[in-house]
């Protein structure tokens, strides 16, 4: 864990992101919000001025939402539907370019990131409200079919060896919808906004003058473990507490390692800051797979990406570049949950 700093967490620890402060200003303007039920999640936009933003948010809402019905795999019109259950060949530009993204950081991960967990997922169930582990023999079967490598893009359809690989873009496509979103505020002439979209959220410009507050909640209860300053910057949390049921004491999430079948463990919560919304979406859920240590070599070899790891034994842990944002004084006294800060 070179140069990362390591903050030990004394009180069971809790949830992501979100909250947000507004620094003080002489003269508070107004800020524009709408929230929409969106990908499964609350999305809330926030821009900064007078009535006329409304219109533009709503832009950015609809725009999500149709990335949402392309790219739901539940959703029985969708071309990622079709291609798991109909076999229907994707052609769809849009997902072919996303397809290309995943199977980037599905390399730069060692394979932590798959798309090709579609059988996995599917057999866990946690779209179904899951409570029972699966047969170990049923997941060695699905094992069969993982693996991103088998699938290849040859002159714009997407291939696969055989009907039992199927795909999942769940874990990067509502960084892709929040990277749209953005798009659509900026060429509205928008300077300044906040998207929240659950655990992925997008900082647009400053707001009156200052960076945007985004605060990082705790894995294992209320509050925020830390305040982030940010501006122009995705700030993406993956975390075992979205998805997942209990059993005999353990605790069985939605974020498979590739590898084994089985969640992944070690972290309760991985958040990435950087410029993208897409490769930070996809980032946080590899990061999360491929644990503290070998996660954290990842990201200091990454230009421009920065990540806070809670692990389950209630670290925190810092890359090097957060030294300094990460605005630990911040946090009120009675939830403070740190101990002390080693270095
Ligand atoms: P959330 O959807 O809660 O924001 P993530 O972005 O981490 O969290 O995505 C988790 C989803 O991604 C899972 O519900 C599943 O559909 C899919 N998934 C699970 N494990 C992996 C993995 N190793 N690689 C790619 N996708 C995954
Ligand atoms: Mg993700």
């Amino acid at each position: 864990m070179r140069k990362a700093l390591l903050i030990v967490v004394l009180a069971a620890a809790a949830a992501t992101v979100v909250f947000l402060g507004r620094p003080k200003a002489d003269k508070p303007e107004q800020v524009q919000k709408q929230t929409r039920f969106l990908m499964d999640t609350y999305v809330t936009i926030q821009v900064p001025g007078d009535a006329r933003a409304i219109k533009t948010i709503e832009k950015a809402l609809d725009r999500m939402e149709e990335v949402d019905r392309k790219f739901n795999v539940l959703n029985a019109e969708s071309p990622l539907y079709r291609f798991n259950h109909e076999n229907v060949p994707i052609t769809d530009p849009e997902i072919l370019a996303l397809l290309e993204t995943s199977f980037e950081v599905s390399s730069e991960s060692g394979g932590a990131f798959d798309v090709t967990v579609y059988p996995l997922v599917d057999l866990w169930g946690f779209f179904r409200g899951a409570s029972a582990v699966p047969a170990r023999a049923d997941i060695a079967a699905c094992l069969e079919n993982v693996g991103w490598r088998q699938l290849q893009i040859e002159n714009g359809v997407l291939t696969r060896p055989r009907d039992g690989v199927k795909i999942d873009l769940g874990a990067i496509a509502k960084g892709y919808a929040v990277g749209e979103a953005v798009k659509v505020l900026k060429s509205a002439g928008v300077t300044s906004a906040l998207i929240d979209a659950g655990g992925d959220i997008f900082a647009i410009g400053e707001l009156q003058g200052r960076p945007w507050k985004v605060g990082i909640r705790n894995p294992r209860g209320e509050g925020v473990i830390g305040v982030l300053d940010v501006s122009d910057l995705t700030i993406v949390t993956s975390g075992d507490y979205e998805r997942f049921f209990e059993k005999d004491g353990v605790r069985y999430h939605h974020i498979l390692d590739p590898a084994s079948g089985y969640p992944a463990s070690g972290l309760m919560s991985v958040t990435v800051i950087c410029g993208d919304a897409v490769r930070g979406d996809g980032l946080s859920t590899a990061l999360f797979v491929m644990g503290a240590e070998k996660g954290m070599e990842l990201v200091e070899r990454l230009d421009g990406v920065e990540a806070l790891m809670v692990t389950q034994d209630k670290k925190i842990l810092c890359s090097s570049g957060l030294q300094g944002s990460m605005s630990v004084a911040r946090l009120h006294a009675a939830e403070n949950p740190f101990a002390s800060i080693d270095k």
